[in-house]
């Protein structure tokens, strides 16, 4: 570590300067509450965080970046405390920088491509994409203006990170973008499905209001598909992108799997994070209840934390695969941890035990071994003979991922082509098996990161602008 008044050589302040994590709220205090856990590193240690990047001449921190984010010049710019100027070449890739900084799992990306791995802790990317973005946004530095008309108009269908950075892109070029959202808040699975505690709503509302400014229409509360058929947006507007998402859940295939207190993750996590109008469903009670989670990703994590904050009692997750093989990011992994939820892994549930009037009452589980690798390289679980247990529970929520939502049968969407789990099929630019109608994100490849929903946004933008440029010449 670095002295008060010492020299320190510019080019070693990689090893002589530690990565910092940014302060986060004690365990015992932010489980009260549904606030985010992380604040800002103060401007002198952002800039001493943004030192240790060595520029290397083939950043790989770019390469790790689905955005292809230009990380070192903006950590040269905050290095030096021009954080204004290192946010305007951030927004120049990035349509929501402060958001992909919040929810990113850096050490898959960008940190984990980042160089210094080799020696030691990579630079702390988020933390200074967040802070310099943050910088930026509290002083009006980002510029929202309307762009001249180019006389195209534009449907964006759902209001999620692909169709709001489709939507930013092209209102940023003149189209005139109307967005079609079902819920009457719009963000998406930005507000629906992202707890607060990660991803506060107001940083959402801001990143909508600056679309607002630019020109973006929102039309809340319209559900394309079943209110609205495609052939009447193609009637109304020049092209079309699809952002509809993937929010049907997968089921639980255990016998018992239809006991009361079964309940979805995502309906979970809208009823207990947004105040949204269209949650239909029971509220679920898990005060001083027992909360067992199935599943191994980024919902799950959500879902324990989300139980905990909520007066769960306990909050157990389940899951088949080993800590190593678990899909969830480790940062939300270890603040679930932190935060009171406990592993069981290698263990995969087999039926669900209820009591006399059908509620559950707990979970029959089996412990599992990783086998040899299948065709996509992941080592397969199989089931240990003889070791059945069972994990009691009063709540158990079902994070196994999501497929799209079919369309109503008869539907004009209906007839776009999909492939084989119900994902749309688009060509390179996104464009689907409908001329003039694109889609990306979730609702392509499955869910999926915030940051890869932006790259397919950005992507289908760019393949709008030049289908409806070639088809008017
Ligand atoms: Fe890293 Fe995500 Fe930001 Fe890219 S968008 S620099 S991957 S945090």
């Amino acid at each position: 570590m670095s002295h008060p008044g010492q020299y320190q050589n510019p080019k070693y302040a990689w090893a002589t300067i530690g990565r910092q994590a940014p302060p986060k709220r004690a365990a015992a205090e932010r489980v009260g509450d549904f606030r985010e856990i992380y604040a800002n590193h103060d401007e002198a240690a952002i800039r001493e965080q943004a030192s240790r990047c060595i520029q290397c001449p083939h950043p790989l921190c770019m390469q790790g970046c689905p955005l292809s984010n230009r990380i070192p010049e903006w950590l040269a710019l905050a290095a030096q405390g021009q954080f204004l100027e290192a946010a305007a070449v951030s927004r120049s890739t990035s349509n929501m920088p402060e958001i992909c900084s919040r929810v990113c799992p850096q050490e898959r990306l960008c940190e984990g491509a980042c160089i210094l791995n080799c020696k030691t802790d990579p630079v702390a990317i988020g933390a200074v994409e967040r802070f310099i973005n943050d910088y930026a946004l509290a002083r009006g530095a980002v510029e929202a203006v309307a762009a001249r008309p180019n006389g195209w108009k534009v449907a964006v269908v759902g209001s999620g990170p692909g169709s709001l950075a489709c939507a930013d892109e092209l209102a940023q070029r003149g189209f005139d973008v109307t967005i079609f959202e079902a819920q009457l808040i719009p963000g998406g699975l930005l507000v629906n499905g992202i707890p607060a505690f990660k991803l506060e709503k107001h940083i959402v509302e801001r990143r909508v209001d600056l679309l607002v400014m630019r020109g973006v229409k929102f039309r809340l509360g319209v559900r394309v598909g079943w209110d609205v058929t495609l052939a009447e947006l193609r009637a109304n507007f020049d092209a079309v992108f699809l952002g509809v998402g993937a929010q049907q859940p997968k089921a639980l295939d255990v016998p018992g799997g239809d006991a009361k207190g079964i309940v979805p993750a995502l309906p979970f996590l809208i009823q207990k994070n947004v105040d949204s109008p269209l949650v239909e469903e029971e509220p679920v009670d898990v005060v001083g209840k027992r909360v067992v989670v199935l599943g191994g990703g980024d919902t799950a994590m959500d879902c324990l934390r989300t139980a905990l904050r909520s007066g769960a009692r306990e909050a157990v997750c389940i899951y088949r695969r080993d800590l190593a093989n678990m899909p969830g990011s480790r940062k939300e992994y270890a603040n679930a941890v932190e935060e009171g939820a406990r592993f069981e892994f290698l263990t995969n549930p087999v039926a669900i035990e209820s009591n006399a009037i059908g509620e559950v009452a707990a979970v029959r589980c089996v412990r599992m071994e990783l086998g040899p690798a299948d065709a996509s390289g992941r080592r397969k679980p199989r089931p240990v003979a003889g070791s059945e247990f069972t994990v009691a529970a009063d709540v158990v929520l079902v994070a196994y991922g999501f497929d799209p939502v079919p369309f109503p049968k008869g539907s004009d969407f209906a007839q776009l082509v999909t492939d084989e789990w119900g994902g749309l099929k688009v060509d390179r630019s996104q464009m689907t098996s409908a001329a003039g109608v694109f889609s990306g994100g979730d609702s392509v490849r499955g869910p999926s990161l915030v940051v890869h929903a932006v790259r397919d946004g950005r992507k289908a933008a760019a393949g709008i602008a030049a289908w409806l440029e070639s088809s008017a010449r």
